[in-house]
Parts: C-alpha cells; sequence; structure tokens
C-alpha cells in the first residue's frame, strides 16, 4: 500500500478521513508513490478555521520576528535541495537540475519574504492641515488561499505562502492534487523554520475543495495558478463571494525571430525554451515566429531539435516525460489535428522510445510548420513539447501577430538591433517581454506581470505587487490638540481647519 499524504490543519499533520483519494504516479515509470485524498468540506473548514485562530496572534507578531523565520526557511530549503529536486522529478517528471531550479526560483521569493519589512512601510505627511498629519498602514488581510497548478509544485506554493505569510496573514495552500508531495516537503520545512500552528495549513483535493476555498466567507483573498478555464472560473467565484483574487494562466508565447539574431544563440534559445520542462511551463516559448530571411533556419532548428535527449528526469536528459497519460494524449491529439488542418510535420516526436522506460508518457520534441492562426494548434495551449512555426514578413506584421493573439503572459525577440528590439519593446501588448532572453519570468525584486487573457486582477503573484495584494492600506488622519488650539468653533465644513 503507497503511503498517504497528510493534511496539515492547526499545525498538525493529520490522516485525511476522505474516501476519495487518488494516486500519485512517477510519470517516467507509472509506479505509484503516494495516495492523496480529497480533503471533506469539514476538513476544509477546519483548515480555515484554524488559520482565522491563528491570525489573531500572528498579526501582531513583529515584522522581523516574522521575518526572520524566512531567512530561516531559506537556509532549510537550501540544505534540502536535493531531496526536494529529486521527489520533485519523481512525482512532476522534469529533470533534475530543472527540478533544482523550480525550487530555486521560488527560494528566490523566500528569500525576498525574509525582507518584507521595508516593503510594507507605510507614508507619512505632516500638516495636511494646520496640526493635522495623515499616515497610511499596510495591514494584513487574514486568511489567505493559494491553488496551485502541477508544472511547478515547488516555486509556485513559495510565489504564495512566503509573502501572504510575512505580510502577517495566515494561509491555506491547495497545491496539485497530481505532485503534491514537494509541496508537503516545503510546508514540512515551514513549520520546522518556525512558523506558528494554523499560520499555514495545506489541504489536498479538486474541484470541491477549491469551491469551498472560494465560497468561504472567512477567506479574504485567493492567489490561483492554473489554465484559463479553471482560472476564470475561481476569479468570478471568489470576487462573487466579495475576495480579492489574482488568477495567472494559459498562454501562448511567441518568440520572434529576426534575421539580423545570432543564430547559433537563437536557436539554442529557442529550443530550451521551447522543449525544457517538455513544454510544461507557463512561459514556454511556444511559437516561433520566423521573420524574412529568419525563415530560411526552419531545417537547422529541426536538426538540433533531432539531437535532444529524451528520458526519466532523473538520469538528466533534456527533456523528460509529460505529467500523465491524459496530458499525453491530449499532446498528441493536438499534433494529428495539427497535420489534418495543413501544417508540416517537421518534426515527429510521437513514437519515442527511451530504453528502460516503456511505461513513461514520453513525447520527444515535434515542430509543426506553416502554422497560421485558426488552427487549433494555434488556438490552443498545447502544454508538452511542440514548438509550432508561423511565418511573417516583417517586424511590423509579428508585432501585429502576437497582439491579435488573447494572451500576454510572455513574449521575446531576437535581434541584434536596439532599434528593431525597441519597437518591439514599445509596441507589443504583452506584459512580459524578454529581448534575446526567451524565457523573461521577472526576479522578486520586480513582480510577474502576464497580461490580457493570461491574467485576471490587478496585481502579480511576488514582487512589490503582491505586497499590496495581501495588505489592506489604512489611512490615519490625526491631530493631537495642544491647549491654545482646542479653543476654536465648531466646523460644519469639509474642509480641514
Ligand atoms: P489546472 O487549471 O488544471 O489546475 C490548477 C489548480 O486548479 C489545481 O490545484 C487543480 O486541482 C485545480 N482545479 C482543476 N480543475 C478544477 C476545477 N474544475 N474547478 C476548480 N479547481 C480545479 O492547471 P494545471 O494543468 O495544473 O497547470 C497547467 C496550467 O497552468 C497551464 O495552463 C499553464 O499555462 C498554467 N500556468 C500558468 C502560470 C502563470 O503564471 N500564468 C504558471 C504556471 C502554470
Amino acid at each position: 500500500m503507497a503511503v498517504t499524504v497528510p493534511l496539515l490543519i492547526n499545525g498538525e499533520w493529520v490522516e485525511s478521513r476522505s474516501t476519495v483519494w487518488r494516486d500519485v504516479v512517477n510519470p517516467a515509470t507509472q509506479e505509484v508513490l503516494a495516495r492523496v485524498p480529497f480533503a471533506t468540506a469539514e476538513e476544509v473548514a477546519q483548515a480555515v478555521s484554524s488559520a482565522q485562530r491563528a491570525f489573531k496572534t500572528w498579526r501582531k507578531t513583529p515584522i522581523g520576528q516574522r521575518a526572520r523565520i524566512f531567512l530561516k526557511l531559506q537556509q532549510l530549503i537550501r540544505e534540502n535541495m536535493a531531496d526536494l529536486a529529486a521527489t520533485l522529478t519523481a512525482e512532476q517528471g522534469k529533470t533534475l537540475v530543472d527540478a533544482e531550479g523550480d525550487v530555486f526560483r521560488g527560494l528566490e521569493v523566500v528569500e525576498h519574504a525574509a525582507n518584507i519589512g521595508t516593503l510594507q512601510m507605510g507614508e507619512f505627511a505632516q500638516n495636511v492641515a494646520g496640526g493635522v498629519d495623515t499616515y497610511t498602514v499596510l495591514q494584513p488581510l487574514g486568511v489567505c488561499a493559494g491553488i496551485t497548478p502541477f508544472n511547478f509544485p515547488a516555486m509556485i506554493p513559495l510565489w504564495m505562502f512566503p509573502m501572504a505569510i510575512a505580510c502577517g496573514n495566515t494561509f491555506v495552500l491547495k497545491p496539485s492534487e497530481q505532485d503534491p508531495l514537494v509541496t508537503v516537503k516545503l510546508a514540512k520545512l515551514a513549520l520546522a523554520a518556525g512558523i506558528p500552528p494554523g499560520v499555514l495549513n495545506v489541504v489536498h483535493g479538486g474541484e470541491d475543495v477549491v469551491n469551498a476555498l472560494c465560497d468561504h466567507p472567512d477567506i479574504k483573498a485567493i492567489s490561483f495558478v492554473g489554465s484559463s478555464k479553471v482560472g476564470t472560473h475561481v476569479y468570478q467565484r471568489a470576487t462573487l463571494a466579495g475576495k480579492r483574487a489574482q488568477c495567472m494562466m494559459g498562454a501562448k508565447n511567441h518568440a520572434v525571430v529576426l534575421p539580423d539574431a545570432n543564430k547559433e544563440q537563437t536557436l539554442n534559445q529557442l529550443l530550451g525554451a521551447g522543449f525544457g520542462a517538455a513544454g510544461q511551463r507557463c512561459m514556454a516559448a511556444s511559437v516561433a515566429v520566423l521573420v524574412g530571411e529568419a525563415q530560411l533556419w526552419l531545417p537547422e532548428l529541426t536538426e538540433k531539435a533531432k539531437r535532444l535527449r529524451i528520458g526519466a528526469g532523473k538520469d538528466n536528459p533534456d527533456l523528460g516525460p509529460v505529467v500523465s497519460c491524459a496530458a499525453k494524449e491530449r499532446i498528441l491529439g493536438l499534433i494529428a489535428r495539427g497535420v489534418e488542418e495543413g501544417a508540416t510535420l517537421a518534426l515527429d516526436g510521437r513514437d519515442v522510445k527511451v530504453d528502460g522506460y516503456p511505461n513513461g508518457n514520453f513525447v520527444g520534441p515535434t515542430i509543426l510548420a506553416d502554422v497560421k492562426p485558426g488552427m487549433a494548434v494555434y488556438e490552443q495551449e498545447i502544454f508538452g513539447p511542440v514548438l509550432i512555426v508561423v511565418p511573417a514578413a516583417t517586424l511590423d506584421e509579428a508585432i501585429a501577430l502576437v497582439n491579435a493573439n488573447p494572451n500576454g503572459n510572455g513574449t521575446a525577440l531576437f535581434t541584434q538591433s536596439g532599434a528593431a528590439a525597441r519597437k518591439f519593446q514599445e509596441e507589443i501588448d504583452v506584459g512580459q517581454v524578454g529581448i534575446n532572453v526567451p524565457i523573461p519570468v521577472p526576479v522578486p525584486l520586480f513582480s510577474f506581470t502576464g497580461s490580457r487573457a493570461s491574467k485576471l486582477g490587478d496585481l502579480g503573484p511576488y514582487g512589490k505587487q503582491v505586497v499590496l495584494f495581501y495588505t489592506q492600506t489604512q489611512t490615519i488622519t490625526q491631530r493631537w490638540f495642544d491647549d491654545l488650539a482646542s479653543v476654536g468653533q465648531v466646523n460644519t465644513t469639509i474642509s480641514l481647519k
């Protein structure tokens, strides 16, 4: 019998009483690693009420004391990096080095949470009227919740609970039911770092648990990362219930290649960003737009893609399996549909075999060329190792193509021309832009700023913006009468006198 994944309620790891469970499966072998429960309504309610109780004291815990927990947590994450990465690779499939990258990009947010003090400062203005001062404080909201996807089971939970908790909130986290094991290990390290009982809670499940979090009157804010369909539902349901919500969602990221770009570097970057993590990144470069003469680079791109090694993540190939059999079926179905709709299959990874892993969900690098808007492979997020190639005659045509696509998570331009780069940056309607950088995910000194259909809500999931998301501004206008000033008249006007 596989081990069971516990819930974290009020500082205790507890076995769920649920009757509904699913297997956590190694995508390279189909080995069942653990069984995860779909928490009952009562368990979700217990997690929220423990967070609600803990908020009473946590909100008054000194900023330095809160921040020092994250100083300790970042140290524990570093010490446990190899174990965290191995767990992540086993349950998610990505290569070990990329799994370390997943943990590391989350670790950067933990480091940022350890510096929260300066970000949570308010403002002060003296003498806004005679003897009157105004100041603001950024107060925590209360209980906040996070719902995370399968593709970054370390980084994305770490986008959420450290900043929320460092701001003085308490938290209920709902990891992806497909790969909850590394998230649970991170929560264990967070408790070891000193997070008090009830401040961080973890519940597992799917639709019902997510809906319960959206509806619960004691939850003040929800941060969601996942698909556009579910994110739109979460945003509508949570905001209807009066909560703040931020939903970071699906994408179709275009990498535009001008013929003056450095060919060797550009092709390598396209392959790394298109096929790394088996294409299962929200910021993957999934559409290559080859402009003018750069269209002649397709054969070389294809030759290089053929040389990428596919295997089990633990053996550190270039790409591992996709997360599940269902994901593989979906990807193969979309490739077939692309061919039916007239795309050219420049590289076919559908029949890839990996020695020693006959049951893995492997899909080899696949390139579909001559793709046009309107085809399913262009309109839908494939979320697999499939790079689609769209030709464009000019930079203007490429910009128009990107701007006509509803998504706005990321885009990149490859060029040696500063003028072309500047024009692209200014005219492109996408929230995160890379110039010769294929996956422009900002470090936490900045915020993640996907836009348009890739995002609902105004503020990003980390950086300065998330401090505003996880706090409310209280503005205090104060006057301290001295003896002389108190001898006044009744003021019946709106003016401060
Ligand atoms: P998903 O939407 O299927 O799942 C995300 C979360 O929602 C999970 O915790 C899941 O349990 C829950 N969920 C699933 N179905 C639900 C339903 N019907 N009702 C309520 N909750 C439900 O996403 P995924 O497949 O785990 O992740 C991949 C998606 O996430 C891709 O679309 C990718 O682009 C997106 N993503 C976006 C970003 C970003 O920052 N924009 C980052 C990573 C991933």
